[in-house]
């Protein structure tokens, strides 16, 4: 164990050794020959994400030869203006490989479409002719990047053309968030994906349960004895959730004006984090019953005072400041933002799961934009010690201690304890001990869209979001959204300095029942 700088504000560090490994590597699964076709192919998720997630796992031979892309969207591009575009897109990443990208580019195919009839057949001849070609055996998968205001006319037009039908190979649908903007558009949207594809064929996707740390978060939990019989309302005092992003909007104001941080965070990833750390352990390892247990958590979520919100409610807006030591701009100073515009950009709530295990054991959940790192974690903080004996030793109290499951930047678990500080006189100190989650692992790294489209093709749902639990998460999250946005309780916009770590105010929420947030 060697020693070093905690990154929290304990006073040092313990480095977990490499662990040696308990049995023999895991195999990698490799996803059946298929195509996918992706609507919106010339935006922003299939550039930055999709493409390079494809473009790796072809490169590392996770995918099948017998596999191709269709590229569908308004502009106007042939299959070589497709594949520059995508090129200039996957030449970011790491390790680019041109003759791999050669390759790759030679499967990339693109159809300019109007979303008319005519044009989605266009796109069945080009996928029969292809599928001839490649060997795909009609396994498709489609992929919605669109703005969501095109999500209905394109699963009718799919589902009117023949192509949702399965026979010869599967047929399946990916859909991305945000999936309705309140629960009444979620359920209209519903409506129309499940007039054209059975649940079974629909996949709803939240790439944040690809990260392999909130995967993680059941393997420590079920595959190890010592967590379970302290992971319960008797140890715990409470719970903090925190996505926080350095970024502001990125040229996405027409989205994010619509959505704000609720929809866009707390909807979806975050609460999804709370139900695995919240589920209880299914009888075994599978889709379905992962799934129940997650939705259970939903169920019980203790629904929101909205007479009392800003007692559970804390929204902010950035305003100017830096962020890593550059000048960053306010949210309204951003390019089509409305000046006036109340949208929030971070929101810390704090919420209640009604049942045995967690009564009154608070979590805390905190999003915001622009703040001064981008970080991801998970903090378990246990109660203190049942009795201070050390007290007439120690001036201070013994802090309590807290297990703490960082998602990203770096994907860690670290616990935080006290040991004795070396030396004759007899004091504490408060240490970490970090494990870094990829140590010692040698094989294939997987990001969280890679991770997802491999299960997609796998038809491994564990980690989608079924119908019921995203009814029940915009269900407990609409009549909140209605409040903070019209409802005369309203709370106030509390700014930001951008580089911060959101408003005095969401201190406050935990200053009043005496805690404080954990930030890196
Ligand atoms: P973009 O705004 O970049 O749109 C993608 C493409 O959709 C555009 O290039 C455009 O292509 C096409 N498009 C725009 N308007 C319409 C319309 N009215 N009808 C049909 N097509 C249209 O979005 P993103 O790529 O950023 O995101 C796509 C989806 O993925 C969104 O729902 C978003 O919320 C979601 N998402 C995005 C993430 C990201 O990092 N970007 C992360 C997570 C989810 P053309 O004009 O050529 O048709």
């Amino acid at each position: 164990m060697d020693i070093g700088d905690s990154n929290l504000d304990s006073e040092a560090t313990i480095k977990v050794g490499t662990v040696a490994p308990t049995g023999e590597p895991c195999e990698e699964l490799y996803p059946p020959p298929c195509c996918m076709v992706i609507f919106g192919a010339s935006g922003d998720l299939t550039r930055r994400k999709l493409m390079p997630a494809l473009y790796r796992l072809t490169k590392d031979k996770i995918l099948p030869d017998n596999f191709f892309v269709v590229g569908a969207a308004r502009t106007e591009m042939d299959d070589n203006g497709f594949r520059r575009m995508m090129e200039d897109a996957v030449k970011e990443v790491k390790n680019f490989d041109a003759k791999a990208w050669k390759e790759f580019s030679k499967r990339l195919f693109y159809r300019k479409i109007d979303y008319s009839k005519d044009t989605f057949e266009n796109i069945k001849k080009l996928l029969d002719e292809k599928e001839e070609q490649f060997g795909t055996g009609r396994n498709r998968l489609f992929y919605l990047a669109t703005p969501p205001s095109a999500y209905s006319g394109i699963i009718e037009t799919l589902g009117s053309r023949g192509l949702s039908e399965e026979g010869e190979g599967w047929s399946r649908i990916v859909i991305e968030k945000p999936y309705g903007h309140d629960l009444e558009s979620a359920k209209r949207l519903e409506e129309v994906v499940l007039k054209n594809f059975d649940e079974q064929q629909v996949y709803r996707i939240d790439h944040y349960l690809g990260k392999e740390t909130v995967q993680n978060i059941m393997m420590l939990r079920f595959a190890n004895l010592i967590f379970e019989p302290i992971w319960n309302r008797r140890y715990i005092d409470h719970v903090q959730i925190t996505v926080a992003e350095s970024m502001g909007i990125e040229g996405r104001a027409g989205y994010y004006e619509q959505a704000g941080v609720l929809r866009d965070m707390f909807q979806n990833h975050i609460l999804q984090v709370l139900a695995f750390i919240a589920m209880e352990p299914p009888s075994i390892y599978e889709s379905e019953l992962v799934r129940d247990e997650r939705v259970k958590v939903f169920r019980a979520l203790r629904p929101i005072d909205i007479n009392k919100l800003s007692e559970s409610l804390v929204i902010g807006q950035y305003a100017a400041g830096e962020v890593g030591g550059k000048a960053a701009q306010g949210y309204i100073e951003e390019e089509g933002v409305a000046k006036d515009s109340m949208v929030p950009t971070f929101a810390a709530l704090k919420v209640f799961v009604d049942n045995w295990r967690w009564q009154d054991v608070p979590f805390y959940l905190r999003s915001g934009k622009r703040l001064s790192e981008k970080f991801s974690q998970v903090t378990i903080q246990f109660k203190g010690v049942p009795h201070q004996m050390f007290r007439e030793t120690l001036a201070a109290e013994i802090g309590p201690n807290a297990f703490i499951l960082r998602i990203q930047p770096d994907e860690r678990v670290q616990l935080r304890f006290h040991t004795k500080n070396p030396g004759s006189k007899v004091c504490l100190r408060d240490v970490l001990m970090d494990f870094p989650y990829m140590q010692g692992y040698t094989g294939i790294e997987l990001s969280d869209y890679e991770r997802v489209l491999i299960d997609c093709m796998l038809g491994d749902k564990m980690l989608f979001v079924r119908r019921d639990g995203m009814e029940l998460a915009w269900g407990f999250l609409t009549p909140i959204l209605k409040a903070a946005e019209r409802g005369p309780l309203r709370p106030e916009v509390d700014l930001y300095k951008a580089g911060s770590y959101g408003p005095f105010e969401a201190d406050k929420l935990l200053q009043k029942d005496g805690r404080r947030w954990v930030n890196l």
